[in-house]
């Protein structure tokens, strides 16, 4: 049985609150915003609404509180776990106008981002003072500092910087009860009490509204090289990542691609493979500094076994040419349709024998490509040829990786959450006494259970 839609009071409400143009009920209007960017993820929004304000969103979470409506916060929908799209038809609260960047405080090296600030947004607006993000990713276009704190989002740079939980220094947010929290100091000392800046980070929309955050910068590095290595195997491409964690102070980004899901984004894209990445395991690395790099990375790279000739890029358009090749994934890859996609991590020793595990352990007739963040032991596992209409099949597939991911002491979710598509198998990385936790925090904080039910915290 279908929901019933939001009681036309409330709407009226929500209309008086953030004005009539912001709260969306045509169909037209909604279906962006109820789809996910893989389309594996397809709800229908009762309503989307819009705030252009903190205290707007307090008087939504307040609204819907008192009529048991339920929300899903959205940024960018960028999401890949389907925790961000009204699957049950809820409410779709799009924080897009929530888009005020502080100036830059160069002494702090810190800047308060509102949460629908994009990250391409918030890179240009800290190049101008000479300082750069800590977290990067490929759809940074669309993603939005609130989506990214929501996910805890990781990306290339993890290696350097750590996570969106390293960066992020203080947090603004609207709780379940509609009450706002607000600590933005972002003092690198501040013993007074919980943590709710971390409590927030990674809780994906399901304790609290984030409508901005505190982050902390760090110094611009002009002076890049990127580089494509080729290994025999990926037991080659590990030993070469713990080779350069140490050779290599400049050590920017460091991530593994297979021989042929290199070779699907290359057709994809229309260009060729240099040799380097024609090798069946491939590192593209990037040291970045202040001063260039080439010869530091020339002599960690002379120490390392490889199959070919390295690809050297040194000027912009040549990095963007190998880069492509990487952050070509995706896309190439969902242009065979709608995969089954999975983000896990497993201790980085164990990664060539996890990969090589997976023809064996997934049901047959599937493709499976795998490429990520090596430097963390992040790998991103896509299984292609089960149609979206199969869910049972998706099943099987994720239950498969899953447990080879668990029996060697890894994660279901290295970076891009749980949402709805990985709850049911949240058991397997967290403890019977973790998930009784969760669900005490979860009351605490959305007492009403109107923040994305359904998504991260199982039912009771
Ligand atoms: C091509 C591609 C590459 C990607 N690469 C990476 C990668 O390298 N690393 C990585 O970590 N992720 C990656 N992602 C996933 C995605 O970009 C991240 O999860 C990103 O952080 C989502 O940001 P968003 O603004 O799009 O959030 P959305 O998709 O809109 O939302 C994501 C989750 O956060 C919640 N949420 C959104 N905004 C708020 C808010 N203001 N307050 C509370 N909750 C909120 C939503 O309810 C949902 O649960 C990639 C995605 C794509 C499509």
């Amino acid at each position: 049985v279908p929901p019933p839609g939001p009681p036309a009071a409330l709407l009226d409400e929500l209309r008086a609150v953030v004005g009539p143009n912001h709260v969306l009920t045509d169909p037209d209007q909604t279906a962006g915003f109820s789809v996910d960017w893989t389309g594996r993820f397809r709800g229908a929004a009762a309503a989307v609404v819009r705030p252009g304000s903190t205290e707007e969103v307090a008087a939504i979470v307040r609204a819907c509180g008192a009529s048991r409506v339920a929300l899903v916060p959205q940024g960018g929908n960028t999401g890949l776990v389907g925790g961000g799209v009204p699957l049950a038809g809820e409410l779709v609260l799009s924080l897009t106008r929530l888009d005020a960047l502080s100036a830059v405080d160069v002494a702090a090296a810190q800047v308060t981002a509102g949460a629908g600030v994009t990250l391409a947004r918030l890179q240009e607006h800290v190049d101008r003072r000479g300082l750069a993000f800590g977290v990067d990713l490929a759809p940074r276009d669309s993603c939005t500092i609130g989506g990214m704190t929501a996910t805890n989002a990781g990306g290339i740079n993890v290696v350097r910087y750590g996570t969106m939980r390293t960066q992020v220094m203080g947090i603004e947010a609207v709780l379940g009860d509609g009450s706002v929290v607000s600590h933005l100091t972002g003092l690198p000392k501040d013993n007074t009490g919980y943590d709710l800046a971390a409590l927030l980070v990674g809780s994906e929309g399901t304790l609290g509204v984030i409508t901005a955050a505190r982050l902390r910068l760090v110094p611009r590095l002009d002076h890049r090289v990127t580089a494509g290595l080729g290994f025999d195997d990926i037991a080659g491409a590990v030993a070469a990542v713990t080779h350069l964690r140490a050779a290599l102070p400049s050590l920017h980004a460091v991530e593994l691609v297979l021989a042929e899901g290199v070779a699907l984004v290359a057709a994809d894209l229309g260009v060729e493979l240099p040799p380097a990445l024609r090798a069946p395991a491939a590192l593209i690395v990037e040291a970045a500094a202040t001063t260039d790099p080439l010869e530091e990375l020339a002599a960690a790279v002379a120490d390392l076994d490889l199959v070919a000739e390295p690809v050297v890029a040194g000027t912009p358009e040549q990095r963007r040419r190998l880069w492509q090749l990487r952050e070509g994934f995706a896309d190439a890859i969902n242009r065979l349709g709608p995969p089954v996609k999975l983000d896990v991590s497993v201790p980085i020793g164990r990664t060539a024998e996890f990969v090589d595990s997976l023809p064996r352990v997934l049901p047959g007739g599937l493709d499976v490509i795998v490429f990520g963040h090596l430097g963390d032991g992040n790998l991103h596992v896509n299984v292609t040829g089960v149609p979206a209409d199969e869910p049972a099949r998706a099943q099987a597939v994720e239950e498969a990786v899953h447990r080879a991911v668990v029996e060697r002491g890894g994660s279901i979710s290295a970076e891009h959450g749980i949402g709805t598509a990985k709850v049911r198998y949240l058991h397997l990385c967290r403890s019977p006494a973790e998930i009784v936790a969760f669900r005490a925090i979860k009351r605490a904080l959305d007492p009403a259970a109107i923040l994305n039910p359904g998504v991260l915290v199982p039912a009771d």
